[in-house]
C-alpha cells in the first residue's frame, strides 16, 4: 500500500520510538532474551547522547565529546532503524505517521521519546542562548560554554533558573550551581559574586530527607534562594532576566534582574505527538500502570523513560529499572502470559554538591528512601562521585545500552 507522501506503509512487528537511553536500552534487553525478535526503531537524530554527564561537562569535570556516539554505533544487530520522527499517533488503528508522511504498523508499540525542552517558552532565550553569558547544561551545544563562562566570571552576578516540575533530572539545575560555587570558591571569587537560585516551585528538593544537606552546601556557598519565581523572558544584550514571582497571598509580579552569567534550565513538556494523541494523561504525558508500565487504555502498548506520566524522578537511573519491567511483560503479553514485574518508581539523583563530592538521592515512589548502597544517603561522598563521573558512564555504554541488566534488582507481582 501506498501512503499518499510518504511511500510503502512499513509494517513492523515490536515498533519502538525513540532511540535514547529507553529506546536502546530496551532494545538490548528484547534481543537479548530473544535474537529473532522483529524491532523497528524510529529515531530522527543521528547521535544517541549519555545526558548525565553535561552536568560535569558544565562543571570543568567531563569532555562534552565523549557524551556523544553515533546513533548507528549503539543500535543493536538485528534492528530495523528508520531515520524519521513520529508526528502522529493513531492507537485504535495501531498505526504512526512519520515527518515523510509515511506510515508504520506494528503489533506491539513502545512509547519512549523522551520530553521535549521547551526554550521557547521563555522569551528571547532561544536569540541569547549560547552568548552574552547565557547558557545551558541541558544541550550538548551549551554545556561546555557553561564552564567556559564559569571560569572567566570573577564578579558580578550569577544567576540559576529551574523551571515548574516535572523536568529531567531535577537535582540538575542545583548541581550547575554548586559545582560553579565550588570553583569561585577554590579560586578565591566567591565573595565577589552575588550567587541566586531562582525557582518556579516552593522546594529544593522533592525528597525532604535530601533538603538539610543541600542547604549546608547553599549557606557555604551563600547562594540566596528565590522560591516561586519563574523566569518568563531574557534580553541577551542587555544582560538582563524577568521573573514571575508569587507571593504568599498569590499574588504575581514580575522582576527584572540583571545577570552576568544566567543558567538556564528549560521548561519541559511532553512530545507534541503524545499530548495530541489518545494516549496521554491529562497533563499530556503517556498514560501507563505505575508498576506495569502498561498503557491504561492500550494494553498492547508500553511506554518507559521520561515520556510517562508516572511519578518517579525522570532519569537514565529509572530507566535502567524501567527497560527490565517492560522487556518481561512486553514478552509475557505476547505469549498472553501474566505480566511477571513490577517497577517501584527508583529514580536517582547524584547531586554534585562540590568537585569530588556527591550526594547520592535514590528513591522510589512516594519519596521512599531505596538506597543501592548501606551507607547514610544524606552525606556528601567521594567515592559517589568516582561512581558519578567514572563507573556509572562506563556502566551505561557497556552495561545498560548492551543488555547486561547490572543493579536491576526488581519485584514480582505477587
Ligand atoms: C543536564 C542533565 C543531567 C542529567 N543528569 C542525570 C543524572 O545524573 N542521572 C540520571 O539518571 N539521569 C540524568 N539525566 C536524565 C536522563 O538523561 C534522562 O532521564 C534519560 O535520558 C531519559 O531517557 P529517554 O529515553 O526517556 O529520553 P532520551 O534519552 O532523551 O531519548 C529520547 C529519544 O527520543 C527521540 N525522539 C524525540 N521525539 C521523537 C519523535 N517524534 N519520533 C521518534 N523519536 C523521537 C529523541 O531524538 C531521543 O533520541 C540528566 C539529563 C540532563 C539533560
Amino acid at each position: 500500500m501506498n501512503d499518499q507522501h510518504g511511500g510503502p506503509t512499513i509494517s513492523g512487528d515490536i515498533v519502538v520510538i525513540g532511540g535514547g537511553s529507553a529506546g536502546i536500552g530496551l532494545l538490548a534487553s528484547l534481543l537479548k532474551r530473544d535474537p529473532h525478535l522483529n524491532i523497528t526503531l524510529i529515531e530522527p537524530s543521528e547521535y544517541h547522547c549519555y545526558q548525565p554527564a553535561w552536568t560535569l561537562v558544565g562543571g570543568g569535570a567531563y569532555d562534552v565529546k565523549k557524551t556523544r556516539r553515533p546513533l548507528a554505533n549503539v543500535l543493536p544487530n538485528g534492528v530495523t532503524w528508520v531515520q524519521a520522527a513520529v508526528t502522529e499517533l493513531l492507537p485504535d488503528e495501531q498505526t504512526l505517521v512519520l515527518d515523510s508522511g509515511q506510515r508504520v504498523t506494528w503489533h506491539n508499540l513502545i512509547v519512549c521519546p523522551g520530553l521535549r525542552l521547551a526554550w521557547e517558552k521563555v522569551e528571547g532565550l532561544q536569540e541569547a542562548l549560547g552568548q552574552h553569558g547565557v547558557t545551558s547544561n541541558y544541550s550538548y551545544e551549551h554545556a561546555a560554554y557553561t564552564w567556559q563562562l564559569v571560569q572567566q566570571l570573577k564578579s558580578g552576578r550569577a544567576i540559576f533558573t529551574q523551571p515548574a516540575m516535572p523536568i529531567k533530572c531535577a537535582g540538575a539545575p542545583q548541581k550547575a550551581m554548586y559545582l560553579s560555587c565550588d570553583h569561585w570558591l577554590k579560586q578565591g571569587h566567591l565573595k565577589n559574586i552575588d550567587v541566586e537560585f531562582d525557582l518556579a516551585g516552593a522546594a529544593l528538593f522533592g525528597v525532604a530527607t535530601f533538603v538539610p544537606p543541600l542547604m549546608k552546601y547553599v549557606e557555604k556557598y551563600n547562594a540566596r534562594l528565590a522560591f516561586n519565581s519563574n523566569l518568563i523572558r531574557v534580553d541577551g544584550p542587555a544582560r538582563k532576566a524577568w521573573f514571575e514571582v508569587k507571593d504568599a497571598a498569590g499574588n504575581v509580579s514580575v522582576e527584572e534582574k540583571a545577570f552576568d552569567l544566567l543558567h538556564v534550565v528549560p521548561p519541559q513538556v511532553s512530545p507534541d505527538f503524545i499530548r495530541q494523541s489518545p494516549l496521554a494523561d491529562a497533563a499530556g504525558w503517556c498514560e501507563v500502570n505505575p508498576h506495569s508500565l502498561q498503557h491504561l487504555r492500550y494494553p498492547h502498548i508500553f511506554g518507559l523513560g521520561d515520556v510517562c506520566g508516572t511519578t518517579n524522578a525522570k532519569t537514565a537511573a529509572a530507566v535502567r529499572k524501567q527497560i527490565v519491567v517492560v522487556a518481561e511483560n512486553l514478552l509475557a503479553l505476547r505469549k498472553q502470559a501474566p505480566l511477571p514485574l513490577k517497577y517501584d518508581g527508583y529514580g536517582s539523583c547524584p547531586l554534585t554538591v562540590e568537585k569530588g563530592k556527591v550526594v547520592l538521592a535514590e528513591f522510589g515512589y512516594g519519596g521512599k528512601l531505596l538506597p543501592t548502597f548501606a551507607l547514610d544517603p544524606t552525606q556528601a561522598r567521594r567515592s559517589m562521585w568516582f561512581l558519578k563521573a567514572t563507573l556509572l558512564p562506563w556502566f551505561y555504554w557497556n552495561g545498560m545500552l548492551k543488555g547486561r541488566e547490572w543493579l536491576t534488582r526488581l519485584s514480582k507481582v505477587d
